[in-house]
Parts: structure tokens; C-alpha cells; sequence
């Protein structure tokens, strides 16, 4: 079973309210070829939310200590996000998932480019921490992107 980003199947789960529907991606959740988690939600956020960025470094480094998830009213959100993406893994291992697709750029689920931390809009390279966390224990994460060019 194939694990996807909630939002990617269009269920309006972003901070914002809003989703990012692929089509391909929906069509896999309506015939029960995969599943959806979001792993904000399962870390105890509501929608809508503050956005929130990683500061000083990737999800590799907030999972090491060395890096932190402020929102933009400055409040420290490290602990949901690190929450989610133990639910997230939890919610593989369960399916025996072995593959997740996640959606591209958000602190949590961004697999090559994540925001830069001062909610300018710049990206860098770098994973979100749901994604860190999921390759440390062996999942292969794929963006929407490489997904579509893959599954379809
Ligand atoms: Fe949830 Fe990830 Fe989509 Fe953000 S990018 S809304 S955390 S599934």
C-alpha cells in the first residue's frame, strides 16, 4: 500500500486551509491504491494554522537537536512536527508501507527543497523533518513531482 500527502489528494489540510490536488494522486486514494496521512495533523495541528519554517538548518538537523521549527509569530512548533512524523512512520510501518509520496517544499514533507527559515519565500535543498525522519528507518520518500513521472 502506497502512503501519499493528504494534501496531494486534495484534502484541504494545509496551513492555509487550502490543498494541492494531483490528479494521479487522488485517483490512487478514491480506488484504494493508497492511503493519506498528514503529518501536521497527526502532530496536533488544526486547520488553518501560522506557517512555520525550519531555522538554522534541515529536518536532518532538527531530528538531531541542532536545528528548530518556529512559526511566524516566533513560537517554537518543534515538538509537533517531530510528533507527526513518528505518527507518520507508525502509520507505515502499520500498512508495511515501504514507499510514501510527500509533497515537495513544506517543513515536514519536502524530500529535496524546504523553505529557508525567514518566510520570504526562498527555498534551499534540504528534507523536512517527516521525510528525515522516514529515510533514517528506511522509507523511500518521493516527491509528487517524481511520483507522477514514476506511477503514471
Ligand atoms: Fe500535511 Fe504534508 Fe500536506 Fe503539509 S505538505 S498539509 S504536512 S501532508
Amino acid at each position: 500500500m502506497l502512503v501519499v500527502s493528504a494534501c496531494l489528494a486534495g484534502m484541504k489540510v494545509r496551513y492555509n486551509g487550502t490543498d494541492c490536488l494531483e490528479d494521479v494522486i487522488g485517483e490512487m486514494v478514491s480506488s484504494g491504491k493508497a492511503v493519506t496521512v498528514c503529518p501536521e495533523i497527526l502532530g496536533g495541528f488544526q486547520t488553518p494554522r501560522e506557517p512555520a519554517e525550519i531555522q538554522g538548518g534541515t529536518g536532518e538537523d532538527v531530528l538531531d537537536g541542532t536545528a528548530r521549527v518556529l512559526d511566524r509569530s516566533g513560537a517554537d512548533v518543534t515538538d509537533q512536527y517531530v510528533a507527526g512524523a513518528a505518527e507518520t512512520l507508525a502509520i507505515c510501518r502499520k500498512m508495511g508501507a515501504t514507499e510514501i509520496v510527500l509533497k515537495e517544499n513544506s517543513p515536514s514533507c519536502g524530500s529535496s527543497m524546504i523553505y529557508n527559515g525567514d518566510f520570504s519565500g526562498e527555498k534551499i535543498p534540504g528534507e523536512g523533518v517527516t521525510t528525515a525522519l522516514l529515510r533514517r528507518h528506511g522509507i523511500k520518500v518521493w516527491s509528487e513531482e517524481d511520483a507522477v513521472n514514476e506511477f503514471v
